[in-house]
Protein backbone atom coordinates (compact mmCIF):
# COMPACT_ATOMS: atom_id res chain seq x y z
CA UNK A 1 0.00 0.00 0.00
CA UNK A 2 1.34 3.59 -1.03
CA UNK A 3 0.88 6.25 1.28
CA UNK A 4 1.37 8.90 -1.81
CA UNK A 5 -0.08 8.41 -4.82
CA UNK A 6 0.38 9.66 -8.75
CA UNK A 7 -2.18 12.03 -10.26
CA UNK A 8 -3.08 10.97 -14.05
CA UNK A 9 -6.51 12.51 -15.22
CA UNK A 10 -7.90 14.13 -11.93
CA UNK A 11 -7.42 11.05 -9.85
CA UNK A 12 -5.16 9.91 -7.41
CA UNK A 13 -3.97 6.59 -8.56
CA UNK A 14 -1.61 3.75 -7.30
CA UNK A 15 1.79 3.17 -8.88
CA UNK A 16 1.80 -0.04 -10.81
CA UNK A 17 4.47 -0.26 -8.43
CA UNK A 18 5.86 1.47 -5.29
CA UNK A 19 8.95 2.75 -3.75
CA UNK A 20 10.73 3.56 -0.55
CA UNK A 21 11.44 6.97 0.14
CA UNK A 22 14.55 7.51 2.55
CA UNK A 23 15.02 10.09 5.13
CA UNK A 24 18.85 11.29 4.87
CA UNK A 25 19.13 12.59 8.41
CA UNK A 26 18.28 8.70 9.69
CA UNK A 27 18.32 6.25 6.60
CA UNK A 28 14.68 5.10 7.58
CA UNK A 29 11.67 4.95 5.38
CA UNK A 30 9.53 7.90 5.10
CA UNK A 31 6.89 6.47 2.96
CA UNK A 32 6.08 4.21 0.75
CA UNK A 33 5.40 6.40 -2.71
CA UNK A 34 3.91 4.89 -5.72
CA UNK A 35 6.26 4.24 -8.48
CA UNK A 36 4.79 5.23 -12.17
CA UNK A 37 5.55 2.47 -15.06
CA UNK A 38 6.20 3.63 -18.59
CA UNK A 39 2.39 2.93 -19.28
CA UNK A 40 1.35 4.91 -16.10
CA UNK A 41 3.64 7.91 -17.63
CA UNK A 42 2.14 7.18 -21.06
CA UNK A 43 -1.60 7.74 -19.29
CA UNK A 44 -0.32 11.28 -18.01
CA UNK A 45 0.83 11.87 -21.38
CA UNK A 46 -2.68 11.57 -22.79
CA UNK A 47 -4.61 12.80 -21.02
CA UNK A 48 -2.18 16.14 -20.53
CA UNK A 49 -3.03 16.03 -24.67
CA UNK A 50 -6.75 15.38 -24.16
CA UNK A 51 -6.99 18.30 -21.93
CA UNK A 52 -5.07 20.21 -24.00
CA UNK A 53 -7.60 22.16 -26.38
CA UNK A 54 -9.88 23.25 -23.68
CA UNK A 55 -7.70 24.34 -21.17
CA UNK A 56 -6.25 26.11 -24.26
CA UNK A 57 -8.79 27.92 -24.79
CA UNK A 58 -9.75 29.50 -21.45
CA UNK A 59 -9.29 33.08 -20.44
CA UNK A 60 -6.02 33.49 -19.27
CA UNK A 61 -8.25 35.37 -16.10
CA UNK A 62 -9.76 32.26 -15.41
CA UNK A 63 -6.01 30.12 -15.20
CA UNK A 64 -4.77 33.44 -13.42
CA UNK A 65 -7.39 32.28 -10.59
CA UNK A 66 -6.81 28.56 -11.25
CA UNK A 67 -3.28 29.89 -10.20
CA UNK A 68 -4.07 32.07 -7.39
CA UNK A 69 -5.89 28.97 -5.90
CA UNK A 70 -3.00 26.65 -6.13
CA UNK A 71 -0.82 29.56 -4.08
CA UNK A 72 -3.39 29.39 -1.70
CA UNK A 73 -3.58 25.62 -1.62
CA UNK A 74 -0.02 25.54 -0.95
CA UNK A 75 -0.17 28.48 2.03
CA UNK A 76 -2.85 27.13 3.59
CA UNK A 77 -0.76 23.77 4.24
CA UNK A 78 2.66 24.87 4.43
CA UNK A 79 2.86 23.26 7.99
CA UNK A 80 2.31 19.84 6.50
CA UNK A 81 4.34 20.01 3.15
CA UNK A 82 7.34 21.58 4.89
CA UNK A 83 7.48 18.76 7.16
CA UNK A 84 7.74 16.39 4.45
CA UNK A 85 9.89 18.38 2.43
CA UNK A 86 12.66 18.25 5.57
CA UNK A 87 12.27 14.88 6.25
CA UNK A 88 12.63 13.59 2.64
CA UNK A 89 14.62 16.41 1.37
CA UNK A 90 16.82 16.95 4.57
CA UNK A 91 17.11 20.83 4.64
CA UNK A 92 16.22 22.79 8.30
CA UNK A 93 12.09 22.91 8.78
CA UNK A 94 12.41 27.06 8.55
CA UNK A 95 14.47 26.61 5.07
CA UNK A 96 11.70 23.68 4.18
CA UNK A 97 8.96 26.04 5.29
CA UNK A 98 10.32 29.11 3.10
CA UNK A 99 10.60 27.01 0.16
CA UNK A 100 7.14 26.15 0.09
CA UNK A 101 5.47 29.75 0.92
CA UNK A 102 8.78 30.85 -2.02
CA UNK A 103 6.50 28.44 -4.31
CA UNK A 104 3.15 29.97 -3.07
CA UNK A 105 4.56 33.36 -3.97
CA UNK A 106 5.53 31.81 -7.22
CA UNK A 107 2.29 30.51 -8.16
CA UNK A 108 0.87 34.45 -7.33
CA UNK A 109 3.41 35.85 -9.24
CA UNK A 110 2.58 34.25 -12.96
CA UNK A 111 -0.95 34.62 -12.01
CA UNK A 112 0.28 38.44 -12.19
CA UNK A 113 1.59 38.24 -15.61
CA UNK A 114 -0.36 38.91 -18.92
CA UNK A 115 0.51 37.25 -22.52
CA UNK A 116 -0.97 40.37 -24.70
CA UNK A 117 -1.22 40.14 -28.35
CA UNK A 118 1.81 42.98 -30.02
CA UNK A 119 -0.15 44.59 -32.31
CA UNK A 120 2.16 46.09 -35.27
CA UNK A 121 -0.32 47.61 -37.54
CA UNK A 122 -4.55 48.21 -37.22
CA UNK A 123 -4.98 50.39 -40.33
CA UNK A 124 -7.12 51.02 -43.27
CA UNK A 125 -4.18 48.40 -45.18
CA UNK A 126 -3.44 45.87 -43.02
CA UNK A 127 -3.49 44.35 -39.53
CA UNK A 128 -0.79 42.60 -38.06
CA UNK A 129 -0.62 40.74 -34.23
CA UNK A 130 2.13 38.91 -33.05
CA UNK A 131 0.70 36.56 -30.19
CA UNK A 132 1.17 34.12 -27.98
CA UNK A 133 -0.27 31.01 -28.45
CA UNK A 134 0.50 27.44 -25.92
CA UNK A 135 2.57 24.91 -27.10
CA UNK A 136 1.01 21.74 -25.88
CA UNK A 137 1.91 19.43 -23.13
CA UNK A 138 4.87 20.57 -21.10
CA UNK A 139 6.98 17.55 -19.40
CA UNK A 140 8.45 19.26 -16.56
CA UNK A 141 11.47 17.38 -14.64
CA UNK A 142 12.65 18.64 -11.38
CA UNK A 143 15.95 17.33 -9.19
CA UNK A 144 16.25 16.89 -5.70
CA UNK A 145 17.23 19.89 -4.44
CA UNK A 146 14.91 22.07 -4.13
CA UNK A 147 11.68 19.60 -5.08
CA UNK A 148 8.65 22.92 -4.01
CA UNK A 149 10.06 25.94 -5.39
CA UNK A 150 11.77 24.40 -8.87
CA UNK A 151 8.26 22.53 -9.49
CA UNK A 152 7.26 26.67 -8.81
CA UNK A 153 9.38 27.97 -11.78
CA UNK A 154 7.36 25.26 -14.41
CA UNK A 155 3.73 25.04 -13.27
CA UNK A 156 2.66 27.96 -12.85
CA UNK A 157 4.37 29.42 -16.05
CA UNK A 158 3.40 26.53 -18.34
CA UNK A 159 -0.78 26.30 -17.16
CA UNK A 160 -0.76 30.34 -17.71
CA UNK A 161 0.63 30.17 -21.08
CA UNK A 162 -2.46 27.56 -21.72
CA UNK A 163 -0.07 24.41 -21.83
CA UNK A 164 -1.13 20.90 -20.24
CA UNK A 165 1.62 19.79 -17.88
CA UNK A 166 3.03 16.23 -16.97
CA UNK A 167 5.18 16.93 -13.79
CA UNK A 168 8.34 14.20 -12.34
CA UNK A 169 9.95 14.73 -9.55
CA UNK A 170 12.93 13.45 -8.17
CA UNK A 171 13.15 9.43 -7.41
CA UNK A 172 14.69 10.56 -3.97
CA UNK A 173 12.31 13.83 -3.39
CA UNK A 174 8.65 12.82 -4.60
CA UNK A 175 6.55 13.12 -1.96
CA UNK A 176 5.94 17.04 -1.13
CA UNK A 177 5.56 16.74 -4.58
CA UNK A 178 2.91 14.49 -4.76
CA UNK A 179 1.17 15.84 -1.85
CA UNK A 180 1.00 18.72 -3.55
CA UNK A 181 -0.68 16.99 -6.54
CA UNK A 182 -3.05 15.86 -4.29
CA UNK A 183 -4.11 19.51 -2.75
CA UNK A 184 -4.61 21.11 -6.00
CA UNK A 185 -6.21 18.43 -7.86
CA UNK A 186 -9.39 19.96 -7.99
CA UNK A 187 -8.78 23.11 -8.89
CA UNK A 188 -7.91 22.17 -12.45
CA UNK A 189 -10.23 20.53 -14.74
CA UNK A 190 -8.69 16.55 -15.38
CA UNK A 191 -6.04 15.89 -17.35
CA UNK A 192 -4.60 19.72 -16.95
CA UNK A 193 -1.80 18.56 -14.68
CA UNK A 194 -0.28 15.18 -14.13
CA UNK A 195 2.07 14.12 -11.28
CA UNK A 196 4.01 11.23 -11.73
CA UNK A 197 7.12 9.32 -9.86
CA UNK A 198 9.56 7.45 -11.05
CA UNK A 199 13.22 5.65 -9.62
CA UNK A 200 15.29 7.35 -11.98
CA UNK A 201 13.77 5.57 -14.95
CA UNK A 202 11.35 7.68 -16.80
CA UNK A 203 12.82 10.86 -17.47
CA UNK A 204 14.04 9.54 -21.05
CA UNK A 205 10.98 8.27 -21.82
CA UNK A 206 9.42 11.87 -21.01
CA UNK A 207 11.61 13.77 -23.30
CA UNK A 208 11.38 11.26 -26.29
CA UNK A 209 7.66 11.02 -25.66
CA UNK A 210 6.17 12.33 -29.46
CA UNK A 211 2.72 13.83 -27.47
CA UNK A 212 5.02 16.03 -24.87
CA UNK A 213 5.72 19.26 -27.13
CA UNK A 214 8.15 20.98 -24.34
CA UNK A 215 10.84 19.55 -22.08
CA UNK A 216 11.24 22.33 -18.99
CA UNK A 217 14.76 20.72 -17.60
CA UNK A 218 16.57 21.17 -14.30
CA UNK A 219 19.13 19.27 -13.29
CA UNK A 220 22.60 17.91 -14.10
CA UNK A 221 24.41 19.56 -16.98
CA UNK A 222 25.21 15.45 -17.85
CA UNK A 223 21.19 14.64 -18.00
CA UNK A 224 20.95 18.03 -19.73
CA UNK A 225 22.84 16.92 -22.22
CA UNK A 226 20.58 13.70 -22.62
CA UNK A 227 17.43 15.53 -22.55
CA UNK A 228 18.62 17.69 -25.99
CA UNK A 229 19.53 14.79 -27.63
CA UNK A 230 16.48 12.98 -27.15
CA UNK A 231 14.49 16.10 -27.64
CA UNK A 232 16.22 15.68 -31.40
CA UNK A 233 13.63 13.31 -32.85
CA UNK A 234 10.58 15.03 -32.14
CA UNK A 235 12.20 18.64 -32.66
CA UNK A 236 11.20 19.23 -29.08
CA UNK A 237 11.32 22.81 -27.39
CA UNK A 238 13.58 22.22 -24.69
CA UNK A 239 14.71 24.76 -21.43
CA UNK A 240 17.77 23.47 -19.50
CA UNK A 241 18.58 24.84 -16.25
CA UNK A 242 21.57 22.69 -15.77
CA UNK A 243 24.83 22.68 -13.11
CA UNK A 244 27.18 26.01 -11.78
CA UNK A 245 30.47 26.21 -10.63
CA UNK A 246 29.28 29.98 -9.30
CA UNK A 247 32.87 32.19 -8.26
CA UNK A 248 32.00 34.66 -5.61
CA UNK A 249 35.37 36.87 -6.00
CA UNK A 250 35.97 39.61 -2.83
CA UNK A 251 37.86 42.68 -3.26
CA UNK A 252 40.53 43.96 -1.40
CA UNK A 253 38.36 46.84 0.72
CA UNK A 254 35.98 44.81 2.58
CA UNK A 255 35.93 43.90 6.52
CA UNK A 256 36.23 40.09 6.87
CA UNK A 257 34.74 39.42 9.56
CA UNK A 258 31.47 41.43 8.32
CA UNK A 259 31.44 39.68 5.15
CA UNK A 260 32.55 36.08 5.91
CA UNK A 261 29.33 35.01 7.53
CA UNK A 262 27.02 35.93 4.67
CA UNK A 263 29.79 34.51 2.25
CA UNK A 264 29.84 31.32 4.20
CA UNK A 265 25.90 31.05 3.97
CA UNK A 266 26.25 31.65 -0.25
CA UNK A 267 28.23 28.74 -0.19
CA UNK A 268 26.30 26.14 2.62
CA UNK A 269 23.01 26.68 2.12
CA UNK A 270 21.27 23.35 1.57
CA UNK A 271 24.36 22.02 2.73
CA UNK A 272 26.11 23.54 -0.56
CA UNK A 273 23.33 21.50 -2.99
CA UNK A 274 22.19 24.85 -4.43
CA UNK A 275 23.32 25.53 -8.28
CA UNK A 276 23.60 29.00 -7.72
CA UNK A 277 25.80 28.17 -4.45
CA UNK A 278 28.97 30.14 -4.18
CA UNK A 279 31.36 27.00 -5.19
CA UNK A 280 35.15 28.83 -5.69
CA UNK A 281 35.53 31.64 -3.25
CA UNK A 282 38.50 33.79 -4.63
CA UNK A 283 39.55 36.42 -2.15
CA UNK A 284 42.32 38.91 -1.92
CA UNK A 285 45.81 38.39 -0.97
CA UNK A 286 45.85 41.26 1.32
CA UNK A 287 43.36 39.72 3.23
CA UNK A 288 43.26 36.10 2.40
CA UNK A 289 44.06 34.92 5.67
CA UNK A 290 42.39 37.01 7.51
CA UNK A 291 39.03 35.81 5.69
CA UNK A 292 39.83 32.31 5.93
CA UNK A 293 39.56 32.54 9.48
CA UNK A 294 36.56 34.32 9.56
CA UNK A 295 35.27 31.66 7.45
CA UNK A 296 36.25 28.93 9.50
CA UNK A 297 34.99 30.49 12.90
CA UNK A 298 31.60 30.08 10.55
CA UNK A 299 31.91 26.08 9.95
CA UNK A 300 32.87 25.43 13.38
CA UNK A 301 29.52 27.69 14.71
CA UNK A 302 27.38 25.63 12.31
CA UNK A 303 24.99 23.48 13.92
CA UNK A 304 24.74 20.61 11.84
CA UNK A 305 21.74 17.82 12.36
CA UNK A 306 18.11 16.37 11.06
CA UNK A 307 16.71 19.42 9.81
CA UNK A 308 13.25 18.40 12.07
CA UNK A 309 15.21 19.21 15.39
CA UNK A 310 15.10 23.13 16.31
CA UNK A 311 18.10 25.36 16.08
CA UNK A 312 19.31 22.77 13.22
CA UNK A 313 21.49 25.00 10.66
CA UNK A 314 22.49 22.45 8.11
CA UNK A 315 21.01 19.25 7.63
CA UNK A 316 22.37 15.96 5.48
CA UNK A 317 23.65 15.25 1.66
CA UNK A 318 19.81 14.99 -0.08
CA UNK A 319 20.92 11.20 -0.77
CA UNK A 320 24.14 8.15 -0.34
CA UNK A 321 25.37 8.94 -3.96
CA UNK A 322 26.14 12.69 -3.16
CA UNK A 323 27.12 11.92 -0.07
CA UNK A 324 29.88 9.87 -1.05
CA UNK A 325 30.53 12.12 -4.26
CA UNK A 326 30.81 15.11 -1.79
CA UNK A 327 33.42 12.89 0.35
CA UNK A 328 35.36 11.91 -2.60
CA UNK A 329 35.82 15.90 -3.35
CA UNK A 330 36.88 16.19 0.15
CA UNK A 331 39.47 13.31 -0.01
CA UNK A 332 40.99 15.06 -3.11
CA UNK A 333 41.10 18.96 -1.82
CA UNK A 334 42.88 16.81 0.97
CA UNK A 335 45.89 16.28 -1.60
CA UNK A 336 45.55 19.75 -3.40
CA UNK A 337 45.17 22.04 -0.44
CA UNK A 338 45.21 22.43 3.22
CA UNK A 339 41.26 21.40 5.01
CA UNK A 340 41.03 24.05 8.08
CA UNK A 341 37.50 23.46 8.98
CA UNK A 342 35.59 20.14 8.72
CA UNK A 343 36.90 17.71 6.21
CA UNK A 344 35.12 14.31 7.55
CA UNK A 345 31.78 12.74 7.98
CA UNK A 346 29.76 13.42 10.64
CA UNK A 347 28.26 10.54 12.99
CA UNK A 348 27.27 7.22 11.16
CA UNK A 349 23.86 7.56 10.88
CA UNK A 350 22.63 9.91 7.87
CA UNK A 351 24.31 11.14 5.74
CA UNK A 352 25.86 14.09 6.82
CA UNK A 353 29.02 16.18 6.66
CA UNK A 354 31.01 18.42 8.48
CA UNK A 355 31.28 22.19 6.82
CA UNK A 356 34.48 22.11 4.80
CA UNK A 357 36.69 24.83 4.35
CA UNK A 358 39.99 24.44 2.26
CA UNK A 359 42.61 26.88 1.64
CA UNK A 360 46.24 27.15 -0.05
CA UNK A 361 43.72 25.27 -3.03
CA UNK A 362 43.48 26.58 -7.06
CA UNK A 363 42.42 25.47 -10.15
CA UNK A 364 43.68 22.29 -11.48
CA UNK A 365 42.20 20.30 -8.08
CA UNK A 366 38.96 18.95 -8.82
CA UNK A 367 37.46 20.98 -6.07
CA UNK A 368 38.19 24.31 -7.91
CA UNK A 369 37.07 22.69 -11.55
CA UNK A 370 34.11 20.81 -11.08
CA UNK A 371 30.99 21.38 -9.04
CA UNK A 372 30.85 19.75 -5.74
CA UNK A 373 27.36 20.22 -4.82
CA UNK A 374 27.95 19.74 -1.16
CA UNK A 375 29.62 21.50 2.25
CA UNK A 376 32.94 21.81 0.73
CA UNK A 377 34.16 25.21 0.22
CA UNK A 378 37.80 26.23 -1.89
CA UNK A 379 39.06 29.49 -0.89
CA UNK A 380 41.43 30.94 -3.92
CA UNK A 381 43.96 32.83 -3.40
CA UNK A 382 44.17 36.24 -6.16
CA UNK A 383 45.87 39.45 -6.63
CA UNK A 384 44.47 41.13 -9.34
CA UNK A 385 40.80 41.74 -10.07
CA UNK A 386 40.47 41.22 -13.84
CA UNK A 387 42.76 38.14 -13.42
CA UNK A 388 39.76 36.56 -10.50
CA UNK A 389 37.46 37.66 -12.96
CA UNK A 390 39.08 35.96 -16.28
CA UNK A 391 39.76 32.89 -13.93
CA UNK A 392 36.17 32.95 -12.70
CA UNK A 393 35.11 33.01 -16.51
CA UNK A 394 37.92 29.73 -16.79
CA UNK A 395 34.77 27.43 -16.83
CA UNK A 396 32.83 25.52 -18.74
CA UNK A 397 29.80 26.68 -16.64
CA UNK A 398 27.85 30.23 -16.53
CA UNK A 399 25.21 30.29 -13.80
CA UNK A 400 25.67 32.41 -11.69
CA UNK A 401 28.79 34.97 -9.91
CA UNK A 402 29.17 37.68 -7.54
CA UNK A 403 32.04 40.05 -6.92
CA UNK A 404 32.14 41.71 -3.04
CA UNK A 405 33.21 45.10 -2.06
CA UNK A 406 32.75 47.93 -0.18
CA UNK A 407 33.25 50.02 -3.41
CA UNK A 408 30.29 48.45 -4.75
CA UNK A 409 30.26 50.83 -8.73
CA UNK A 410 34.07 49.92 -9.16
CA UNK A 411 32.60 45.81 -8.13
CA UNK A 412 29.92 46.83 -10.67
CA UNK A 413 31.90 47.05 -13.21
CA UNK A 414 33.49 43.96 -13.04
CA UNK A 415 31.10 42.18 -12.79
CA UNK A 416 29.79 43.27 -16.26
CA UNK A 417 32.52 41.12 -17.47
CA UNK A 418 31.48 37.66 -15.74
CA UNK A 419 29.81 35.14 -18.06
CA UNK A 420 27.12 34.04 -16.06
CA UNK A 421 23.54 34.64 -16.18
CA UNK A 422 23.01 36.37 -13.17
CA UNK A 423 25.86 38.29 -11.38
CA UNK A 424 25.09 39.79 -8.22
CA UNK A 425 27.03 42.49 -6.04
CA UNK A 426 27.61 42.40 -2.63
CA UNK A 427 24.97 39.53 -2.36
CA UNK A 428 24.49 36.26 -4.19
CA UNK A 429 21.81 33.37 -5.38
CA UNK A 430 19.28 36.62 -5.04
CA UNK A 431 16.49 34.70 -6.99
CA UNK A 432 13.19 36.55 -7.62
CA UNK A 433 10.31 35.24 -9.86
CA UNK A 434 9.99 38.36 -12.10
CA UNK A 435 13.53 38.14 -12.99
CA UNK A 436 15.03 35.57 -15.66
CA UNK A 437 17.11 32.99 -14.52
CA UNK A 438 19.19 30.90 -16.73
CA UNK A 439 22.98 29.93 -17.15
CA UNK A 440 25.20 30.77 -19.96
CA UNK A 441 27.63 28.37 -21.35
CA UNK A 442 27.41 24.29 -19.63
CA UNK A 443 24.78 25.79 -17.37
CA UNK A 444 21.73 25.44 -19.68
CA UNK A 445 19.58 27.02 -22.32
CA UNK A 446 17.20 29.57 -22.15
CA UNK A 447 15.60 30.70 -19.38
CA UNK A 448 13.00 30.50 -16.56
CA UNK A 449 10.82 33.09 -14.43
CA UNK A 450 9.97 36.56 -15.48
CA UNK A 451 8.28 37.40 -18.31
CA UNK A 452 11.05 36.55 -20.64
CA UNK A 453 10.52 32.44 -18.69
CA UNK A 454 7.00 32.57 -19.17
CA UNK A 455 7.58 33.31 -22.94
CA UNK A 456 9.25 30.17 -23.17
CA UNK A 457 6.21 28.41 -22.68
CA UNK A 458 4.96 29.91 -25.83
CA UNK A 459 5.01 29.85 -30.04
CA UNK A 460 5.35 32.83 -31.75
CA UNK A 461 2.05 33.09 -33.65
CA UNK A 462 2.65 36.18 -36.60
CA UNK A 463 -1.07 37.25 -37.99
CA UNK A 464 -0.27 39.36 -40.61
CA UNK A 465 -4.11 40.01 -43.08
CA UNK A 466 -4.61 42.64 -46.10
CA UNK A 467 -7.79 45.21 -45.47
P1 LIG B 1 19.89 14.78 -12.39
O1 LIG B 1 20.22 15.36 -13.71
O2 LIG B 1 20.50 13.50 -12.00
O3 LIG B 1 18.31 14.58 -12.24
C1 LIG B 1 17.39 15.60 -12.46
C2 LIG B 1 16.07 15.03 -12.91
O4 LIG B 1 16.25 14.42 -14.20
C3 LIG B 1 15.50 13.94 -12.01
O5 LIG B 1 14.09 14.12 -11.94
C4 LIG B 1 15.85 12.67 -12.78
O6 LIG B 1 14.98 11.59 -12.47
C5 LIG B 1 15.69 13.11 -14.20
N1 LIG B 1 16.40 12.30 -15.18
C6 LIG B 1 17.34 11.33 -14.97
N2 LIG B 1 17.75 10.81 -16.17
C7 LIG B 1 17.06 11.45 -17.13
C8 LIG B 1 17.07 11.40 -18.55
N3 LIG B 1 17.86 10.56 -19.22
N4 LIG B 1 16.25 12.23 -19.22
C9 LIG B 1 15.46 13.11 -18.57
N5 LIG B 1 15.41 13.21 -17.23
C10 LIG B 1 16.21 12.40 -16.51
O7 LIG B 1 20.24 15.95 -11.38
P2 LIG B 1 20.23 15.89 -9.80
O8 LIG B 1 21.45 15.16 -9.37
O9 LIG B 1 18.89 15.45 -9.33
O10 LIG B 1 20.37 17.45 -9.44
C11 LIG B 1 21.58 18.06 -9.18
C12 LIG B 1 22.02 18.88 -10.36
O11 LIG B 1 21.00 19.79 -10.75
C13 LIG B 1 23.23 19.75 -10.08
O12 LIG B 1 24.13 19.70 -11.15
C14 LIG B 1 22.66 21.15 -9.97
O13 LIG B 1 23.56 22.19 -10.22
C15 LIG B 1 21.54 21.09 -10.95
N6 LIG B 1 20.53 22.11 -10.66
C16 LIG B 1 20.40 23.15 -11.52
C17 LIG B 1 19.51 24.16 -11.24
C18 LIG B 1 19.34 25.31 -12.17
O14 LIG B 1 18.32 25.97 -12.11
N7 LIG B 1 20.28 25.59 -13.04
C19 LIG B 1 18.73 24.08 -10.10
C20 LIG B 1 18.88 23.00 -9.24
C21 LIG B 1 19.78 22.00 -9.54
Amino acid sequence: MSDFKLLINGQMVAGDSTMSVLNPATEEPVGACSRASKAQLDQAVAAAKAAFPAWSQTSIEDRRKVLVAMADAIQNNVTELARLLTQEQGKPLADATGEVFGASAFFRYFATLDLPARVVSNDATSRVEVRRKPLGVVGAIVPWNFPMILMAFKVPAALLAGNTVVLKPAATTPLSTLRFAELVKDLVPPGVLNVIADANDLGGDMTRHPDIRKISFTGSTETGKKVMASAADALKRISLELGGNDALIVLDDVDPKETAPKIYGAAMQNAGQVCIAAKRIYVHESMYDAMCEELVKCANAAVVGDGLEQGTQMGPLQNKAQFEKVLSFIESARQDGKIIAGGARLGDKGYFIQPTIVRDIAEGSKLVDEEQFGPVMPVIKYSDPADAVARANASIYGLGGSIWAKDSERAWDLAEGMEAGSVWVNKHADLRPDLPFGGAKFSGIGSELGEEGLKEFTQVQVLNMAR
